[in-house]
C-alpha cells in the first residue's frame, strides 16, 4: 500500500478553480464526533446567470453558502445540480427557490420517499441534532439518464451519471471539458473516509476508474480537500483494499464486524471517520451475497461504528 501525507486540516470558504469556477469547500476536522455531513458545493458563474453544484444539508450551512455565492457574484443561481440524494447535499434545495433543480433520474427518484427519519439523522450526526426537525424536501424539477449538457454562456457544463449504483444509485458529476475541472460529487472522498451504506463498492471503483480517464486538472470531492487524479486515486485504491479484503474474510466465514475490526487500513486509518470501515464491509457482504437491494440495519451499522470510534479513542489514550 502506498504511503502519503494525510492532511488534518485543509483550504475552506470559496475558492476559485478555473474561470469564474468556484468550491464551496466546508471547513472540516473539527469535531470529535466525526465529519459526517460536511459535504462540499461548487459554482459556475456564467453570462446567464450561475450554476450551483449541491446545497449541502442543514439551514445553518446552505445560509453561509448562499451568503458566499451572493458575495461572489450578483448574478441569481439559475440552476441548481444535486450530485445525489444524499442529505448533505440535498438538504439546502429549498434555498435555491427560483433555480431549476437538475439531478439523475434515479436521484430524485431516491429523494422523493423524503429524508431519513429525524431520530436517526440526530444519533448520526449529533452536532447537527437541533436542525433536522426544520428539513424540508425539495425534488429536482429537471432529470436526465445518462448525460446532459447545460450551457450557461461561457461554459460547457456536462453532467454524467455512471448508469449504475456507485456511491448511491443516483451519483452524477459534473464537468467543464475546457477549464478541466471535474465536481465529483460523492464519487469522490479525500482523506475523508468514503461511506458506502448505500452504494455498491465494486462499482464504485468502475466509476472512480472512469473518472481518472476524465481529463482534469481539478477534481472537487464531495468531501475533504480540492485535489486532483492523484487524490482520487488514492480513495479508490482504498475501496479496493476494503473490498479484496473483505472477501477474503467472507469467504472464510469470518461475520462482517470481526472483518472490519480485523482489516489493517495502514495509511488510511488516519483518514477522518475510519470507523466507516464497518459499514463498508458490510455493504460488500452485501455484495458478496447479492442483497444490494436490500437496505442496511442501520441502527446495527451505527452501534458498531460507535464501538469501533470508542476503541480507537481509547488506544489513542494509552
Ligand atoms: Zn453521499
Amino acid at each position: 500500500m502506498a504511503r502519503h501525507v494525510v492532511p488534518a486540516r485543509w483550504k475552506s470558504g470559496m475558492i476559485e478553480v478555473g474561470a469564474r469556477i468556484f468550491a464551496y469547500v466546508q471547513a472540516s476536522g473539527i469535531d470529535p464526533t466525526g465529519d459526517t455531513g460536511v459535504a462540499n458545493s461548487g459554482l459556475i458563474v456564467g453570462s446567464a446567470g450561475a450554476v450551483a453544484v449541491d446545497a449541502l444539508m442543514v439551514p445553518t450551512m446552505t445560509r453561509k453558502l448562499v451568503a458566499a455565492i451572493k458575495k461572489t457574484t450578483k448574478k441569481p443561481v439559475a440552476q441548481l445540480i444535486n450530485t445525489h440524494h444524499h442529505l448533505d447535499h440535498t438538504g439546502g434545495n429549498r434555498f435555491f427557490a427560483g433555480a431549476t433543480i437538475v439531478a439523475s433520474a434515479p436521484c430524485r427518484a431516491a429523494l422523493a420517499p423524503g429524508f431519513p427519519p429525524v431520530s436517526l439523522l440526530q444519533r448520526f450526526m449529533p452536532r447537527f441534532a437541533a436542525e433536522f426537525p426544520r428539513l424540508k424536501v425539495v425534488l429536482p424539477t429537471v432529470t436526465f439518464e445518462d448525460r446532459m449538457v447545460l450551457q450557461d454562456g461561457d461554459h460547457e457544463i456536462q453532467l454524467w451519471h455512471p448508469g449504475f449504483a456507485a456511491h448511491t444509485v443516483g451519483d452524477a458529476v459534473v464537468f467543464l471539458p475546457k477549464e478541466r475541472v471535474l465536481f465529483a460529487g460523492d464519487i469522490a472522498f479525500h482523506y475523508v473516509t468514503p461511506l458506502a451504506f448505500q452504494g455498491h463498492i465494486g462499482n464504485w471503483i468502475k466509476a472512480a476508474d472512469r473518472l481518472l480517464r476524465y481529463d482534469a486538472d481539478v477534481i472537487v470531492p464531495g468531501h475533504g480537500p480540492i485535489g486532483t487524479r492523484t487524490d482520487l486515486k488514492r480513495m479508490r485504491d482504498y475501496l479496493a483494499l476494503v473490498r479484496r479484503e473483505a472477501k477474503r474474510r467472507f469467504d472464510a466465514g469470518m461475520p462482517a464486524e470481526a472483518a472490519a475490526a480485523d482489516i489493517k487500513l495502514g495509511v488510511y486509518a488516519s483518514w477522518s471517520d475510519a470507523e466507516r470501515i464497518l459499514p463498508n464491509v458490510m455493504r460488500c457482504y452485501q455484495e458478496f451475497r447479492n442483497e444490494l437491494d436490500q437496505p442496511m440495519d442501520l441502527p446495527r451499522m451505527l452501534a458498531g461504528m460507535e464501538r469501533l470510534r470508542g476503541a480507537r479513542a481509547d488506544h489513542a489514550c494509552l
